[in-house]
């Protein structure tokens, strides 16, 4: 069956979607359960509805529309929250993209052996509390006490913002009792890095989706008077901080490569001119498809670390923030991608995914796939984020593709 999605109606879509939560400083700011996201979400819930899908709501607040078929649900989707002055694309375009193939499969008349269903998860980004609240409630019960006890990165009690919504930390305990058995979930989203395009090629098969640890960390020393302590009797918790940083990347860089390791925020204490400092808080991010290589990044950290810490005088210290496995997408829908970008007569190219993507954390419960489409300089997360539409066309004619064949 050669059908098409329809790029204008989908455009049309992702546009009116980006005017929801235009941010005067710039691009989109649409974290969930804010009033822009609320308003957001009715929109989406008249489009679910208006493409005649039948439309379901978790206790968390994810959204579906489904077209009812027999036996296993094959599932379609993304995210519609973005972070603070985020871009147009990220999330969107898998909510919408999924959305118009199942409204072409409808109009078509087409009927599906499995059930078909188009998701859009709560927080994929991560503003409340965590990332991907939506899609982990939606695999299981979500940590009760991080959820009373969370801060959202706004400084908000997480109880305090459900009390806008018509959800309770209750309803998002059980949301996961409403899930549909699904056989596989597809993800179509955008890069967020260079390599499609410097490759120029519109469809990105993903075969991996790395694994994360996210710490926050601490080297404490003391702080003394920047003129009268002698350098051999510092403890000075910057410089143990510089240490390893450098041979922490060196190490990454060197000795695993595609894996990658980022100290993203620094803060040292007490912070001034003048005075040498006793404590440096930083995060730091290591990412690796391959879980093993995560253990053994791991181990050789906290060598580093001791080891930089006794040659200092300081101490070192973590806390473990977030964490989640790299998946490995089955060989099966790989192939299956492969073949189908072939009938449909696009080029294409395997890739892991460096970035976190609710496929990730589904992939408990349903075979993922991904595809990316790329975006423009690979920037994301900004409101120069920008993508080719003809290259979104081709990423959602194979989903529409694969969407057919996996629910025959
Ligand atoms: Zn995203």
């Amino acid at each position: 069956m050669d059908i098409r999605i329809n790029l204008e109606r989908l455009r049309k879509d992702i546009e009116e979607l980006g005017q929801i939560g235009k941010d005067p400083n710039g691009g989109i700011s649409r974290p969930s359960f804010s009033a822009v996201d609320l308003e957001a979400r009715e929109w989406l819930k008249d489009r679910i509805k208006s493409a005649g899908l039948l439309l379901r709501q978790d206790g968390a607040g994810n959204i579906f529309g489904r077209l009812e078929g027999e036996g296993k649900t094959i599932m379609a989707g993304s995210h519609i929250d973005t972070v603070i002055n985020g871009g147009m694309f990220d999330g969107s375009i898998g909510v919408l993209s999924a959305l118009e193939c199942l409204r072409r499969i409808k109009e078509e008349g087409l009927k599906t052996e499995k059930s078909l269903e188009v998701a859009s998860f709560t927080d994929e980004e991560g503003n409340l509390v965590g990332d991907f609240l939506g899609s982990r409630s939606f695999i299981g019960p979500p940590n009760k006490e991080m959820l009373e006890s969370g801060r959202t990165q706004f400084g908000i009690p997480f109880p305090e913002v459900l009390k806008n919504t018509e959800f309770t930390i209750d309803s998002i305990m059980e949301a996961h009792k409403q899930r549909p058995e699904i056989e596989t979930f597809l993800e179509i989203h955008i890069e967020q890095g260079p390599v499609l395009e410097t490759e120029n090629t519109s469809i990105g098969i993903v075969d991996t989706i790395a694994g994360k640890n996210y710490w926050i960390c601490q080297f404490i020393g003391e702080a003394s008077h920047a003129g009268t302590t002698p350098f051999e009797l510092r403890r000075d918790a910057f410089l143990g901080l510089a240490d390893f940083a450098l041979r922490s990347t060196q190490y990454v860089a060197t000795k695993h490569y595609g894996s990658m390791l980022t100290i993203g925020r620094i803060q040292a204490h007490p912070g001034t001119f003048s005075i040498i400092p006793g404590r440096v808080d930083f995060s730091l991010d290591f990412r690796s498809p391959s879980k093993e290589t995560l253990e053994e990044i791991k181990k050789s950290l906290m060598f580093s670390a001791n080891d930089i810490a006794s040659t200092r005088g300081l101490e070192f210290s973590y806390v473990l923030i977030d964490k989640t496995d790299p998946v490995k997408i089955s060989p099966q829908i790989v192939d299956m991608m492969k073949e189908e970008s072939e009938n449909l007569g696009y080029t294409y190219m395997t890739l892991p995914s460096g970035a976190g993507h609710d496929a990730q954390i589904i992939a408990a419960v349903a075979e993922p796939g991904m595809i990316f489409i790329p975006c423009e300089d690979g920037i994301s997360h900004s409101p120069q984020e920008r993508i080719k539409w003809e290259d979104l066309e081709r990423g959602a004619n194979l989903l529409l593709r694969l969407l057919l064949r996996l629910a025959q």
